[in-house]
């Protein structure tokens, strides 16, 4: 089953019972929390809240989402991506556990004949919050799930937050049994390898007062309206019914993947590093393009540097496949053009921009790249002949300062090299030069002031500041 078909399917099921169709937001969140939406839920949030009266009770959608947070495992594990496609099916203040989870399980397994997803039942298990005894029994009793197929799970992986005051609530995942030769038994407490996370249902219900983690927080009290919140993987859907190992492999990124390879004459499915790279490649070339297409522009901080951190990720990984010197970048971005315009129409119109954006990215960063490289083989010379195993702070600092080479990049090309970098030293000496800026802009700074700090934070740290911002939902879910 294609994409497309998927996403068809969802929203024929749920506007055939009530729910409104609603159109993906921009990948740019309005919301002031957020750099880029993360969960088919943001657009909603001010309805979850009571602080707006919704204009429809049920609403259903296919959300453009980005998570930085799950950027390191791109490539590495087979259900990760960073740019994504939520399905989701909402309730506001309207219907609740007993509405929801029978209605998850309908489509899941009507057969594809009738319109649904065709999944054997004897393949899906559920998990549900500790103690949330009302969902294991609406899935026991009403739909029929054995008990030994339904797992109770504590606050870090059922019980959704913001990670700041707000919404929050118990909730219900529904997983894929991939079958032996994807792990071993025993549940997705055992394996989530094996046991594929296809579905969450959120049960919004509490207002969260404090919250200091993901799993120490206050409820103030409860929601003026209990609610539903659920997310689906298109992707993930889209392997399972696609029959292939990863989320890489589906319809429309294997195209991508796979001109990659042709264009680097690497084979896919040889050599681990490789197959990594490639994947890489096909997940930030997607994701690229559509931030570009969102109007997001490259720069260093805040979303723009979410952007040019999945560019350049995908340039070096297509010299690690032996690119060179050559420019692969505006083939890729036409096949992934046409790879994604067919469910985003709007690509097609803003193609000659997202061009110009995506090659002169291309440009800069294959000089930067150029230096760069042969100052960062220097000093690992170096520090080979003298038996060091660290680069130095200073090193790292001054790659970045005067060669515009990122700390991630830093790192990634160290730990290939088997080195470590003095994170903290680069961390002093970038805190000392900001310290000398901030003194010198303070007055001009604007609004938005959220998001340019954790722009500076995410600036300064790469990847350890990147939960900044990704944690207010995902990294709570
Ligand atoms: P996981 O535990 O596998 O990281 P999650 O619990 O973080 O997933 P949720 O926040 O519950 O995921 O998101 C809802 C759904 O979105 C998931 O059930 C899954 O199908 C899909 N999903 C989540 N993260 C990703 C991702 N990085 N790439 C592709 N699909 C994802
Ligand atoms: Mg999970
Ligand atoms: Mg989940
Ligand atoms: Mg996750």
């Amino acid at each position: 089953m294609e994409s497309a078909e998927i996403a068809r399917r969802f929203l024929r099921f749920f506007e055939e019972r009530g729910h409104t169709v609603v159109p993906s937001a921009s990948l740019v969140a309005e919301d002031p929390t957020l750099l880029l939406v993360n969960a088919g839920m943001v657009p909603f949030k001010p309805y979850f809240l009571g602080q707006k009266k919704p204009p429809y009770p049920r609403a259903a959608s296919v959300q453009k989402v980005m998570r930085t947070l799950d950027i390191d495992e791109v490539g590495k594990t087979t259900r990760h991506a960073s740019f994504f496609q939520m399905l989701g099916n909402f309730s506001f203040g309207d219907y609740f556990k007993d509405k929801a989870i029978p209605y998850a399980w309908e489509l899941l397994t009507t057969p594809e004949a009738q319109g649904g997803f065709g999944f054997s039942e004897d393949r899906l298990w559920v998990t549900v919050f500790h103690d949330d005894d009302e969902a294991r029994d609406i899935w026991h009793k009403q739909v029929g799930v054995p008990l030994e197929r339904i797992q109770r799970r504590g606050l870090a992986d059922n019980y959704w937050h913001m990670g700041v005051p707000g919404p929050g609530g118990p909730c219900s995942e529904i997983y894929y049994d991939r079958g032996p030769e994807y792990g071993k038994e025993g549940g997705p407490v055992a394996d989530e390898n094996r046991y594929l996370e296809v579905w969450n249902n959120v049960f919004m219900q509490f207002q969260l007062s404090a919250v200091r983690t993901k799993i120490d927080f206050d409820i103030a009290g409860e929601l003026p309206a209990k609610s539903v919140d659920t997310g689906m993987g298109l992707e993930r859907m889209a392997a399972i019914l696609q029959g292939v190992d990863n989320i890489y492999e589906i319809d429309t990124t294997y195209k991508i993947l796979d001109r990659a390879a042709e264009l680097t004459r690497s084979r896919y499915g040889r050599d681990h590093r490789a197959d990594v790279s490639l994947r890489v490649v096909a997940d930030h070339m997607r994701a690229g393009v559509m931030l570009v297409g969102d109007g997001v522009l490259p720069s260093n901080e805040g979303r723009g540097y979410v952007l040019r951190r999945m560019l350049r990720r995908a340039i070096r990984n297509l010299r690690l496949l032996g690119a060179g010197e050559e420019r692969y970048m505006h083939e890729l971005t036409a096949t992934t053009l046409a790879v994604m315009g067919e469910q985003y129409p709007d690509l097609k119109s803003d193609a000659a921009n997202i061009h110009t954006v995506i090659d002169a990215e291309e440009t800069s960063f294959l000089g930067t790249l150029r230096t760069g490289t042969a100052i960062f083989d220097a000093a690992v010379e170096e520090n080979k002949r003298k038996g060091v195993t660290v680069l130095a702070g200073g090193q790292a600092f001054q790659l970045h300062d005067t060669y515009g080479f990122p700390i991630d990049l830093t790192l990634e090309m160290a730990s290939e090299q088997g080195l470590q970098v003095d994170e903290d030293g680069f961390r002093r000496l970038m805190n000392e030069q900001r310290q000398r800026a901030k003194a010198d802009s303070a007055a001009k700074k604007t609004g938005n002031a959220d998001v340019s700090v954790l722009g500076e934070m995410l600036d300064r740290a790469g990847r350890v500041d990147f939960l900044g911002y990704d944690h207010t939902v995902a990294e709570a879910r």
